[in-house]
Parts: C-alpha cells; structure tokens; sequence
C-alpha cells in the first residue's frame, strides 16, 4: 500500500474491503462504462485515471456495456487493470436499436434536416441508440440490477483530482441522488419540442413535481421555456432507484413513446444529458442534487478543475485551473449558483 497520509479513511486494502466485502463504510455502487471493441484505448486510459485517483483504494466493481459482444482483447487489456470484479455485459436488442414502430421516413427526414444545420451528430442513427438506452434503460441491465449507486465513465476522460473520500458513501450519507462535475448550455437554437414534451407531461402530472426543486437551473421564466442547461452527463454519480422509480419510468416512457429521440436532434436536445438534467431537476427537491468540486473531470474538450486552492492542494490536482469551465462562456455554473442564493 502506498505510503498516503491524506487518506482518510485508510485504504479498504487494509481492511479486506475489495469486491464489497461487509463494511458498513461502502455503498452498494459500481462504475458503468458504454463502450464499442474499437474503444478500447480510450477505455484503457479512463480506467487507469480512476483507479490511480480513486479506486485503487477502494476497488468498487466495474460493469462493461456494448450492443455487440466483447472482444477477447477489449476484455484482456481492461481485466489486467484492476484487482476490483468486473462483468462485461451485452445489451439487450430492443433496448438499443431503433424500435420498428418509429416512422423511418421521418427518421431519415429528422436527420438530413439536423444536418444541414451542421449539428453534431444530426447523421448518426447509433448515436441516437446510444442516447435514447443512455437515458431509459441502462440502469434495468440485469448486471446492474444489484446496485444501487452509479458512475458513469467513458473513454478517454481523465480524473485530474486524488479523492480522499468515497463519493458514493457521500451521496448515500448526505442523502444526494445526483451528482455532476460540469454544468453547460447547449447554445444550437432548433424548435424545442423536448421542452413542449415535458411541460405536458408537466401538466398531465402535476403531482410528480417536486416541492424546492431545481426548475431555476433549467429556466428564467419559471418553466415557460428551455434555457438549453443541462448537467454533463458522460460524469454522473447517481442513485439508479431514482430511475427505476414510477415517476422517471413514466417520464421516460412519455418521451419515448413521441419518437423524439429518433426524430428530432442528437443528444443535446433528446438525449440522456437534457433528459436526466430536466427529470432531477423538476422531480427531485434541489438539495438532492450535490455539484462535485473535489472530483477534478476532463471529458475533451472540457474540464472541471478546482478553483480553490486547498481544494486543489490537498488532491494533488495537478491540472490547469485556469482552463476549468466552471464560469466560461458555455458553463451554467451560474444557474445552479443562483437556485440557492
Ligand atoms: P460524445 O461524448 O457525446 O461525443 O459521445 P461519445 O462518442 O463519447 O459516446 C458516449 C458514450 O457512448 C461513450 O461511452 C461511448 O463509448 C458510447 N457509445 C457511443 N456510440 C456507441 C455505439 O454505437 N455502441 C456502443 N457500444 N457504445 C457507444
Ligand atoms: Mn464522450
């Protein structure tokens, strides 16, 4: 074990905690991780980073997620990484391919006109897969099913912070349900039929609304319309009931059910960062929701460096503070500030 005097508490190694032995200290958690075979590299690099900055302490299990079926190579060069368990699952077919009742001809529309206006992604049918399982059914994987707490890692980011704690027993202690890093605005103006979808669902549904919620991160007008922010969310640490609750299933169904995620634009309208940012926001008091400063993130092009100093000493952060996106021109920092001024 590495000599590391900040460490508190003391290295699960030393206390036989790896793979979830009982310790009333750790949560019932794992990292999650989508990925394609051809992600490898990317996967490699993400899993080094959080275990040299976290899990190597506490050797929380990994689940592996593709619509295809792991390579023996993805699966050799990720199982060499870690001494923690992990599982590499596939994805059931009809909670990733573009279900048969989505008019295709509209399909195919919605996408050319997403691409003339050069939106990222406007193209790609996997892509809107990956948004929509993202969004609805991830968290009903039948390895996922144990657990309760996730986080959520893609590849090629990188943890530019030590953690000298277990955000997962954070989140349980301090009763949060979602968590995030990186808060921004999507600026690409197109028609927002998610926000129309919401506000009925809204209306149908007034009872799910919580009482001291965020609405005032999402709006300026009290919910009359999208300000376009939404929580990064390729880094969420989150409570999985809460989307396996009534209220989040009915939601998700709601959206689905209008073929939005196949119709309209790439994820940053319909997609898993918009839809679980809006469902946590309206559903969920807003002290449930907690802004990870400790946990330095980098998913290129942004990051998410501590300001502040001590909190940057202690977890040998390392990265470039002045590049944090926390108040540039894209963060909604600001937003999220506000709802508790
Ligand atoms: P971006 O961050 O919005 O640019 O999107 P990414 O390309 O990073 O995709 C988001 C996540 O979904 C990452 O974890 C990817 O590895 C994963 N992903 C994206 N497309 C696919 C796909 O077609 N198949 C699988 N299995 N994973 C995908
Ligand atoms: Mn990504």
């Amino acid at each position: 074990i590495p000599a590391h005097p900040e460490f508190d508490p003391p290295p699960k190694w030393a206390t036989g905690g790896v793979g979830g032995a009982a310790n009333a200290t750790r949560a019932n958690a794992t990292f999650v991780m989508l990925a394609r075979n051809s992600d490898v590299n990317g996967a490699v690099q993400s899993i080094r980073s959080i275990e040299d900055r976290f899990n190597r302490e506490y050797g929380y299990p990994y689940v592996f997620l593709n619509e295809e079926p792991w390579t023996d190579e993805f699966k050799k060069r990720i199982s060499v990484l870690t001494k923690a368990p992990i599982e590499f699952g596939v994805i059931p077919h009809d909670w990733w391919f573009q279900p048969d009742w989505i008019d295709e001809e509209r399909a195919t529309q919605g996408r050319k006109k997403m691409e003339e206006q050069g939106i990222i992604y406007a193209g790609s049918v996997s892509y809107r897969n990956m948004c929509r399982f993202n969004s609805g059914f991830f968290f009903k994987h039948e390895m996922l099913l144990k657990y309760r707490w996730y986080w959520r890692i893609e590849p090629d980011v990188m943890f530019h912070c030590t953690l000298n704690f277990d955000p997962f027993v954070y989140m349980e202690k301090q009763k949060k349900t979602y968590a995030f890093t990186i808060a921004l605005y999507e600026w690409a103006a197109t028609i927002p039929t998610l926000w129309d979808t919401v506000k009925n669902f809204i209306k149908e549904n007034p009872t799910y609304v919580a009482a001291n919620n965020a609405m005032g991160f999402l709006s300026e007008n009290n919910g009359h319309d999208f300000n376009m922010c939404h929580f990064w969310s390729n880094f969420e640490i989150a409570d999985m009931d809460f989307w396996r609750g009534e209220i989040y299933t009915k939601f998700f169904e709601y959206l689905d059910k209008t073929g939005g995620f196949y119709y309209e634009a790439s994820c940053s309208r319909w997609g898993d960062a918009p839809v679980h940012s809006i469902a946590a926001s309206i559903f969920l008091p807003k002290d449930k929701i907690h802004f990870f400063n400790e946990i330095g993130y980098e998913h290129p092009p942004n990051q998410h460096c501590p300001k502040d100093d001590e909190i940057w000493k202690k977890g040998m952060c390392g990265c470039d503070q002045g590049k944090t996106h926390d108040y540039g021109p894209y963060s909604c920092q600001h937003q999220w500030d506000r709802i508790f001024q």
